[in-house]
């Protein structure tokens, strides 16, 4: 049994059942706090991990959002859940190429997690939340991080929970489900709030369907592979596919604008990142099957390219970022 799975069934004894919002946010937090996930030898791989292109395509979209808002000096780059540092690490070299010279803001809960980032970038800022970020025009990238925040499921219209039957954990119902995540939604009402105050633009990338739609869509990871999903309690990733128009909505209500969705594939392609590839594979010719490789991971339809979306939230003064309809 693992460590965390104690204090949960103590928990559930306690209080007789407890919510899988509950149970996804104690099981998210103990796992990301006590582990780099990432890598080969991790549990999954991320956009930024497959390949440096991936940081340089975010970086040059938020470079030409800042230059076109008139390079406003006060911007501050943000991430929210950065990994590894890899992507913030990518992107600040093509931002800084643009004149970009604003501080760095990270918000990670993870001790584990902000040791990798401190060695990845030299000068950052880390927060706790989003609420203790500075007010600032934001350059703000989050990449599978809303996917991460706990979910609530209904069946029926009648919350499910987890209880101890049998000897192991269990859903205290089964049926038809309908998932909602008032905390995915706070958080990015929370920077919509900021965007809309002091100007900014925002890229959230995640997989998901771009319109609400009942179903179960939570999952586990381990080992990159899936798992049932109240195995090893804190041991493995637990996340949700992201419902796009739940989170245009919550940016839409806060004051903020929201560019049209599109698919992780096509905003890179249009952002340039075919020329990207033959450019690095040209100076590196030994790798250029493997940059193929990569591009191909990130882009096609078969792969990441359609499965993972982008949203751009934006303040309304400042111009729709590059790359959406
Ligand atoms: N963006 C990175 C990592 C994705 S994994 C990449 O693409 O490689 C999810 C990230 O979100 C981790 O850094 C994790 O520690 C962070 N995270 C998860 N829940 C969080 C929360 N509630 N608050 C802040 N960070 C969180």
């Amino acid at each position: 049994m693992t460590p965390l799975e104690r204090a949960l069934r103590e928990r559930i004894a306690a209080e007789g059942s407890i919510t899988l919002e509950a149970y996804m946010e104690a099981c998210n937090a103990y796992y990301y706090a006590t582990r780099d996930p990432l890598g080969a030898k991790g549990d999954f791989i991320t956009a930024p991990e497959v390949s440096q292109m991936f940081g340089e395509m975010v970086g040059a979209a938020l470079a030409d959002s800042w230059t076109r808002a008139g390079k406003p000096s006060d911007a501050i780059y943000v991430e929210l859940g950065p990994g590894r540092g890899t992507l913030a690490s990518d992107a600040l070299k093509a931002l800084r190429a643009a004149g970009f010279e604003g501080e760095v803001h990270l918000v990670e809960t993870s001790p584990a997690l902000r040791t990798r980032q401190e060695k990845a970038l030299s000068v950052a800022h880390w927060h706790e939340e989003i609420p203790d970020l500075p007010a600032k025009p934001l350059l703000l990238v989050a990449n599978e991080f809303l996917d991460a925040l706990p979910i609530r499921q209904f069946v029926g219209g009648v919350e499910r929970r987890v209880l101890v039957a049998a000897g192991g954990l269990a859903f205290d119902r089964d049926g038809d489900i309908v998932e909602t995540s008032p905390a995915r939604e706070a958080a990015v009402a929370a920077i919509a709030t900021c965007l809309a105050a002091k100007g900014g633009a925002a890229f959230f990338i995640d997989y998901g369907h771009a319109k609400s739609a009942p179903g179960d869509t939570l999952q586990a990871v381990r080992g990159h592979r899936f798992a049932p999903v109240l195995d090893n309690p804190g041991e493995q990733d637990l996340t949700s596919h992201v419902d796009f128009e739940a989170v245009a909505a919550a940016a839409r209500d806060a004051g903020a604008a929201v560019a049209p969705l599109v698919a992780q594939g096509e905003w890179l392609d249009r952002l340039g990142i075919g020329v990207r590839a033959d450019t690095l594979g040209k100076a590196n010719p030994g790798k250029a099957a493997e940059i193929q490789a990569a591009l191909d991971r990130l882009t096609a339809p078969d792969q990441m390219g359609d499965l993972f979306k982008v949203i751009a939230i934006h303040s309304a003064d400042w111009p729709q970022p590059a790359g959406f309809a």
